[in-house]
């Protein structure tokens, strides 16, 4: 069964469509990274996908369920984490947990185990008690995981999972989605930080690499592995600094662009090294990220 499959789905706010045509479907185990500028359209595609906005056409199905139609299930099967912080921070850690478990009507005894095995997972224990106020916000972000996983969720959603947060804290996050993942869950998540993508696709529990679908101005630009865009734009980048400008050119191989370094007379400004995401985020839109 595939997790998540979107066939031609649209989202029209005041006459301009904001995501435009999205088709792509993501397979159980995978993790899979919705990369694009701010305003692309990430966000209205998830919360389609949530069924927390509708879609002005085409389908989703979550965990085989129709989200328009079947939104209850769809609930029961999909784990959360949104940008705006969702808990109570009036409310404590476990009081948090707490109601999200009686919500999802998990028996008490299996819920206890639950809060104190994901409590233990997020590293959170010896903050149970505290108000959520009083918290990190790495520490939200760890606390909105583990609610969203209380459930046993199929398919867990996050949304810019680290914006805000330090270096140190997103680092620690990024580790977390990754166990996750290698544990079998399957990820949808939306970012426009190049290294959370980098880091994260790299790779995934189907034991082949997360995909990456490149949004821009609410159409998917390009769907794959970094690997396969690597190959496809080239692996290898010869970069010339033009008065302020930097003018870069693809090449096959990284030896290939070694070879044209090699016999270019004037080298001044001119340096070679293996493509990555960004450059190949610059040649598909024209622009960069931030
Ligand atoms: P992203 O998550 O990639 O930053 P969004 O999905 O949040 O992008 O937004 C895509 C576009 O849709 C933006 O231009 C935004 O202003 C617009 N948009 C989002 N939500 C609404 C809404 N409720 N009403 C009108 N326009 C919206």
């Amino acid at each position: 069964m595939t997790a998540v499959a979107l066939a031609g789905v649209s989202k029209v706010y005041n006459n301009t469509p904001v995501v435009d045509d999205l088709s792509f479907s993501i397979e159980p185990g995978e993790i899979f990274s919705l990369l694009g500028p701010n305003g692309a359209g990430k966000s209205t595609t998830i919360r389609m996908a949530l069924g927390l906005t509708r879609a002005s056409d085409g389908q989703i199905a979550v965990a085989g369920y129709d989200v328009a139609r079947q939104p209850g299930q769809v609930r029961r099967a999909i784990g959360v984490v949104l940008q705006q912080v969702s808990v109570d921070i009036d409310l404590s850690v476990w009081e948090n947990l707490e109601f999200h478990g009686r919500l999802h009507h998990i028996p008490p005894r299996e819920r206890q185990q639950r809060i104190d095995r994901w409590l233990e997972y997020v590293e959170l224990s010896d903050r149970r008690h505290d108000r959520v106020k009083t918290l990190s916000g790495g520490m939200k972000r760890r606390l909105q995981i583990a609610r969203a996983l209380l459930h046993e969720p199929q398919v867990l959603f996050l949304d810019e999972p680290t914006v805000g947060l330090d270096p140190q804290n997103r680092r620690r996050l990024w580790e977390i989605i990754r166990d996750l993942n290698r544990q079998g869950m399957t990820i949808l998540l939306t970012t426009h930080y190049m290294e959370e993508v980098e880091f994260l696709c790299d790779a995934s529990n189907t034991g082949r690499p997360g995909r990456i679908g490149i949004m821009d101005s609410g159409k998917l630009v390009e769907l794959g592995t970094l690997a396969e865009f690597r190959r496809k734009y080239g692996e290898g980048l010869a970069i010339k600094q033009v008065g302020d400008r930097l003018e870069s050119k693809f090449f096959p191989t990284l030896a290939d662009a070694n070879a044209y370094l090699e016999a270019v007379p004037d080298k001044t400004g001119l340096m070679v090294r293996p493509s990555n995401l960004e450059d190949i985020f610059v040649e598909l839109t024209g622009h960069q990220l931030d």
